[in-house]
Parts: C-alpha cells; structure tokens; sequence
C-alpha cells in the first residue's frame, strides 16, 4: 500500500486529493495548520486505518513515522483576502515550508508533487499562457506576496531536483472551483454564488471586462493524480480554456441560481489583478493525455448545490 503526505490536505484542493488517494487504495496522512483548511473538509476521513491528520505549521520542520513513498505539497493561502489578511505565512510557506515538505521527500526517498499556480504569470503579457512564458509579475505588489512565493518555491524545487535528485513535479493550477471551497474565502465563485443566492448584489470588480478561465476541481485531481505518475519534471498547467470575463461569469452565476441579485460594480481588491488568464494546455494533453471533462454550466451546477445547502 502507497503511503502519502498532502500538506494542506484539509483545504479545498487538498481534501479533494485526499479523497482521490483513498480511493485508489493509498494511505493519507494530511499535514496543515487550518490557517485556511478546515476540519469540515476532511471529517469523513477522521477515524479510518488508512488516514491520520496532524496539525502542524510546516514552515516549522516535522517529521512523519515510517514510509512515505509520496509528498504532495498544497500547503497555502490561495485567496486573494487570504493572502492579504496572512502575507507573511503566505511568503514562508512558499519558502520554508516548500524546503521543510521538500527535505521530509529527500529523507524518505519519496516523490514530491508541488502546487505552484497560474499567479506565476502576473499580468500576463502573453495569451493563453504556456508554460514556457516567464510572466509578468509586479515583485513588491500587494499580490506579490503570493506570486513570489510561488515563484520561489518553483525555483527551489527544481535546485532540489537538479543538485539534491529529489523526484520532483510541479503543477500550475488555474482558478479552480467545486464543493469545499470557504464561503468566506473571497474568491469570485463562493462571492457570486453567495450572494446571488442571498439577494444581495453581485460584486464585479472593476468593468468585468477581465477574464478568468475556470475549471472544476475534480478535473484538476485527475490531472494532478496524471501527473504524479509521470517523470516529468517541468511545469505542467491544468486548468480549463473556457475563458470568460468576470462580467458575463456573473451572468451565468445569476442565471444558474435564478436569482434578482442586481449585477454592481465595485473597486478592485487588489491592484495588480490580472486582466486576462487562460492555460495552453498543449502539455497536460501531450503528457499526461488529459484535457478537462466538465463544462463551466455543470461543475457549477454542482458547487451552487453545496453553497446553497449551507446559506
Ligand atoms: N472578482 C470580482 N468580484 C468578487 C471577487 C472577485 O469581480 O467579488 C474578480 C477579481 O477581481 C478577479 C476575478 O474575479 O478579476 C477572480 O478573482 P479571484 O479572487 O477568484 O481569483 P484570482 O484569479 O484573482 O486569484
């Protein structure tokens, strides 16, 4: 049986993976502070033989009993109001908790999959953006906390690859969204869906003439699980191509949740915020032959059902 430590494997990408782990028959020991996780997402996995949940900040080095033959490092802040309220946990878990969860990989002689984002590319310059694009990335921003971390956390990843041989793979991952995600977290999709669904007006930020591309998170863990098993060691987008404006995404949201809300538009949150993103997923295809499989309309379908049980 493979065993498995995802860091921040109580947040929303993390537990899904989780999940994902148990059911091929893997077992999953998650690591996370709960600075943005919650024991909601993976209180149905407490009590099993094959799961176990430690609460541990990993900037702060830690150790896990016996064989791990896995390190999937998701451990973050990925909300814009997160990364703003915690800047500085946002900085040292790209860094040092990239390095912590990186070193336990090197000691166990497991494999290493690193969470990196589409947040690597800034304000991108080129588009849609393949990996091979360096980004275009504002250093001492307000978003720069996060971009930078990341940023960093890819570069370390590769010195460990290059000059330590750890076993290492890196996924960009594109906005994402599914059941799980906080209400709260301040992320356009728990915004909309909350508050078409409550009434009140859907805040677009700026004219909404800034696009997203938006994939559903069971796509992304098919395409991280695809990923694991490949030697490949360069980034890998996944995300969805479906662009959109945030403008006619409020529509949609507003259609599907046949709501009144009226559509306002409001000051950005932070500067800086990107104004187009959309993956080339020329290599996800060649690599690891996945493409995603669920339209915009039914992965939201599916996460205005879990917002709409707990409005
Ligand atoms: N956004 C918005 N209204 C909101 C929340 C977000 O118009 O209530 C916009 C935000 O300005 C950005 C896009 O939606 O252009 C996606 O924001 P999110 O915070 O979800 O993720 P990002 O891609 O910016 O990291």
């Amino acid at each position: 049986m493979l065993t498995s430590v995802i860091t921040g494997g109580a947040g929303f990408i993390g537990s899904h993976l989780a999940d994902r782990l148990i059911a091929e028959g893997w077992c999953v020991t998650v690591v996370d502070n709960l600075i943005s996780g919650r024991m909601e997402n993976i209180q149905h996995l407490l009590g099993r033989d094959d799961f176990q949940f430690i609460q541990h900040d990993v900037c702060e080095p830690f150790e896990i009993e016996g064989q791990v033959d896995y390190v999937f490092h998701l451990a973050s802040t990925a909300s814009p109001v997160d990364f703003v309220k915690h800047p500085l946990e946002t900085l040292r878990v790209g860094s040092y908790g990239t390095e912590n969860a990186l070193e336990l990989a090197l000691r166990k002689g497991a494999k290493f999959l690193f969470s990196s984002t589409s947040e690597v590319y800034g304000d991108p310059l080129v588009h849609p953006q393949p990996e091979t694009y360096w980004g275009n990335v504002n250093p001492i921003g307000i978003r720069g906390v996060y971009d930078e971390a990341k940023r960093y956390a890819e570069s370390l990843v590769m010195a460990y690859h290059r000059y330590k041989g750890a076993d290492t793979r890196i996924v960009r991952i594109f906005n994402t969204y599914g059941e799980r995600m906080r209400l709260d977290d301040g992320r356009v999709v728990p915004n909309f869906v909350c508050q078409a669904l409550r009434g009140e007006p859907i805040t677009v930020y700026g004219d909404g003439s800034q696009t997203r591309s938006f994939g559903y998170v069971a796509d992304l863990v098919e395409g991280i699980w695809r990923l694991a098993h490949t030697d490949y060691h360069e980034p890998v987008n996944i995300g969805n191509p479906e662009e959109r404006t945030i403008l006619e995404f409020a529509q949609i949201i507003k259609r599907l949740t046949n709501s009144d809300s009226p559509i306002v538009f409001t000051e950005f949150f932070t500067p800086d915020d990107p104004k187009q993103r959309c993956p080339d997923i020329t290599r996800a295809r060649q690599i690891l032959g996945w493409e995603p499989k669920t339209s915009l309309e039914e992965g939201l379908r599916r996460t205005i059902e879990y917002f709409r049980e707990r409005v």
